[in-house]
């Protein structure tokens, strides 16, 4: 293992940086030891930083980078599961095994994410109407804890630690691996719908009816457009292509998968880069370029599922002061207190060209797992402007009042009094942490904030 370094540390939205002592085990069995390691103020395990918040910083603690112990320890290619070390990345097993036919059951909107953050945040795609989250295709966690060490669990036999630990936010312990499933694909292709909708209305409407007959679909809405034209939108929604849908030359290499970036984000941006007047452009042109109504269309991995891996640190964008990324579910039958929602947020004038609505299916038995059935409604604005954080904390408490509830992944600035309300399993998932943490030598500064400890 590299010495542990004293390094700075942030999200991916670069707010409330913190040092800490940075440990970069090389492999699985320094990365089980991290746990005997002295650590007055505790540890945290971080991958790939992807989370927008705090949840992987320490502040004067210690710090356990993951990201070296990667790789796939195991794989059934007939039956499509795989084994992979904790610090492998999504983008590593797309590469890997989307040539063998093979997709991972769930991606977020980057691949830049490890199978320790993935389980760490539940985290959710585009196909959770369909799929659900992360974890529902875990069958197996290799998960070191203070109290008992390391154990090998499944949701059969240890389903409390098994279901703290999904979406546990790496505070029930430091994961070493997963066994999970993968889905079957024909080609590394997608067969893309688009709709180009004029107002909101028409948005939910064509989430609400169609949404059934798609293994992916999301929402990107132009938050900048006002008066009728507000929750205006484009629909994309879709599934892996068969091989009889592809040209001929599409056909000759049906599985070929690239993971590329196309440029850089400059260290230094001119400030406030990102306004009104530049969002307001960006959404337009945006918007205009998606087809009013395509069928059929075939999409790469890539321009489907992770356009911003195209340009490496686009956090960078956003400035010095960084970004506030805002996500909350709330229940279907809430829709009315969503349309009010998405309306503060739309007249607020908040420069956001990131901002993504979708039907979320039913949850899974995590006490901290975000996703519940209903709206999820993501924003993502520049972390500046006094009016932003009363605007938020008024709209978070209309979400909890509607039985709904914050991404804890992308959290930098909820109050913690409102926790208990949004996860009403709140002590379930306490007393798991306490069972197998009793000293509290998991610690995070996510952990403090929103006392989960
Ligand atoms: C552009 C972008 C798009 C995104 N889109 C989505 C999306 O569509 N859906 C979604 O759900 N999320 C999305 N996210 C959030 C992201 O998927 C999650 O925050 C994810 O957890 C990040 O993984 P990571 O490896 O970077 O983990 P980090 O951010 O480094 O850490 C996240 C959590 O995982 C824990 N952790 C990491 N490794 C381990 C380990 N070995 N053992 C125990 N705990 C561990 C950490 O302690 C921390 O609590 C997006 C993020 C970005 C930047």
């Amino acid at each position: 293992m590299n010495r542990a370094q004293r390094t700075r540390l942030t999200g991916w939205a670069n707010t409330a940086p913190t040092g800490a002592e940075v440990s970069r085990p090389d492999d699985v069995e320094e990365l089980a030891g991290s746990l005997g390691l002295d650590a007055p103020r505790g540890l945290i395990a971080r991958g790939l930083g992807r989370s927008y918040g705090d949840p992987a910083q320490n502040a004067g603690g210690l710090v356990v980078d993951a990201t070296r112990v990667s790789g796939i320890t195991d794989l059934d290619i007939t039956g499509g599961r795989v084994t992979a070390l904790a610090g492998t990345s999504l983008d590593d097993l797309m590469r890997w095994l989307v040539p063998l036919g093979w997709f991972v059951p769930v991606t977020p909107g980057t691949r830049q994410v490890t199978v320790g953050g993935a389980i760490a945040s539940d985290i959710h795609g585009k196909n959770h109407h369909k799929a659900g989250s992360w974890c529902d295709a875990v069958e197996a966690i290799t998960i070191v804890t203070p109290a008992h060490g390391r154990r090998r669990i499944t949701p059969a036999d240890d389903p409390e630690l098994f279901w703290a630990t999904a979406g546990g936010m790496g505070l029930t312990g430091v994961i070493l691996d997963a066994t999970f499933r993968l889905n079957r694909i024909e080609t590394s292709l997608l067969s893309v719908d688009t709709d180009r909708t004029p107002d909101l209305d028409t948005t939910l409407a064509l989430l609400e009816h169609g949404d059934a007959d798609y293994e992916y679909s999301v929402a990107w809405l132009d938050l900048m457009a006002k008066g009728t034209s507000m929750g205006r939108s484009i629909l994309g929604r879709g599934r892996f292509a068969t091989l009889d849908e592809l040209s001929a030359r599409q056909r000759r290499h049906p599985l070929a998968f690239h993971s590329t970036t196309l440029a850089t984000a400059p260290k230094v941006v001119p400030p406030r880069l990102i306004n009104p007047l530049t969002i307001r452009a960006f959404n337009e042109a945006w918007f205009r370029k998606a087809p009013k109504r395509a069928r059929g269309q075939i999409h790469g991995i890539t321009e489907f599922f992770h356009p911003l891996d195209l340009v490496d640190r686009w956090n960078r964008l956003y400035g010095r002061t960084g970004i506030v990324q805002w996500q909350f579910v709330i229940p279907l039958d809430a829709v009315d207190e969503l349309r009010t929602i998405i309306g503060e947020l739309s007249a607020s004038g908040h420069p956001s060209f990131l901002t993504v609505l979708k039907r979320m299916g039913p949850s899974n038995p995590g006490p901290l797992s975000f996703p519940i059935e209903g709206w999820t409604l993501t924003f993502d604005v520049p972390a500046h402007g006094a009016a932003l954080g009363p605007l938020l904390d008024r709209l978070d408490r209309r979400v909890v009042e509607s039985g709904g509830r914050i991404y804890l992944a992308k959290d930098s600035r909820m109050d913690p009094d409102l926790l208990p309300a949004m996860y009403p399993r709140l002590d379930e998932w306490l007393a798991v942490r306490r069972s197998v943490d009793p000293k509290q030598q998991i610690m995070s500064d996510l952990a403090r904030r929103l006392r989960l400890s």
